[in-house]
């Protein structure tokens, strides 16, 4: 076959790897120079998303990847499906508008904000998911160190953070304080979702400062969509189907 070393060199150059893969293939099969030059220039381009969306994958650091397909919403037939489906076009994030799960322990309340995560990077949006326990232990390391403000604009950068068990940490005053500036600064500027065991209503009992809770929860529900999870934990069924199989297998 023809070498082109000064094409492949400028392609190499111009960082056009679909292009460069493809030149000489698509021109046996196209002959048409604009055709040619349109097909090669969208492979480009899907390649490009491909690797965006990678990239975004990897930057969000699930700790799995989790699909709204393969949630099962007959184990919460109280949850609103077509307004919860609705999510996943992800306008809500360029409307910078929150989104809340509530509900006890296996319900699937991880599994919704991951899959949400997971199509928000698709769609081109900067993600991050972390836990409430770690984002309040990198402020607080933040403040410690003085550096509490450079780390509250390092998440900036993304238009969704995912903050996963908000509850399960200790409300002391210094991490509500932080919780608080976090979400204050993202207020109508960008989205953040949480998860939640706690009802609204039991946030101002564990929050040292009722003030403080109150003040939270309005700015999180407003622009906010709430969804409530219920139900028996998912987990503890799969256990028990485990065991269950285990037990089977060995009499
Ligand atoms: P939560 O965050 O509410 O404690 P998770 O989302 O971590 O619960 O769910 C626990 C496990 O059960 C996960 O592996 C999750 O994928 C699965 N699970 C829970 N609810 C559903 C559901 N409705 N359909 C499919 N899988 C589910
Ligand atoms: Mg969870």
């Amino acid at each position: 076959m023809e070498q082109h070393p000064l094409l492949d060199m400028h392609l190499r150059s111009l960082r056009l790897p679909a292009m460069l893969a493809n030149y000489k293939r698509l021109a046996g099969d196209i002959a048409e120079p604009i055709s040619y030059l349109t097909q090669l220039a969208s492979l480009e381009v899907e390649k490009r998303h491909e690797n965006g969306v990678r990239a975004r994958i990897a930057g969000a650091h699930f700790p799995v990847i989790k699909t709204i397909e393969s949630f099962d919403f007959s184990l919460q037939p109280q949850l609103p499906k077509v307004k919860l489906l609705e999510l996943f076009d992800c306008a809500f994030i360029e409307q910078r508008r929150n989104f809340i799960c509530i509900g006890p322990p296996g319900t699937g309340k991880t599994h919704t904000l991951l899959a949400i995560g997971l199509a928000a990077c698709t769609r081109g949006f900067h993600v991050l998911f972390i836990t409430a326990a770690e984002l309040l232990m990198s402020l607080i390391a933040a403040k410690r160190e003085d550096r509490l403000e450079r780390k509250l604009k390092s998440y900036d950068r993304y238009d969704i953070v995912l903050v996963d068990e908000l509850g399960y940490i200790p409300f002391e005053r210094e991490a509500t304080d932080l919780l608080f500036q976090v979400i204050s600064r993202r207020y109508e500027r960008s989205s953040i979702a949480i998860t939640t065991n706690l009802a609204f209503s039991d946030w101002t009992n564990i929050f040292p400062d009722p003030m403080a809770a109150t003040a939270v929860i309005d700015r999180l529900v407003h622009h906010g969509t709430i969804f409530e999870f219920a139900g028996e934990s998912q987990r503890l069924k799969t256990r028990q189907r485990r065991s269950t199989g285990a037990a089977a297998a060995t009499s």
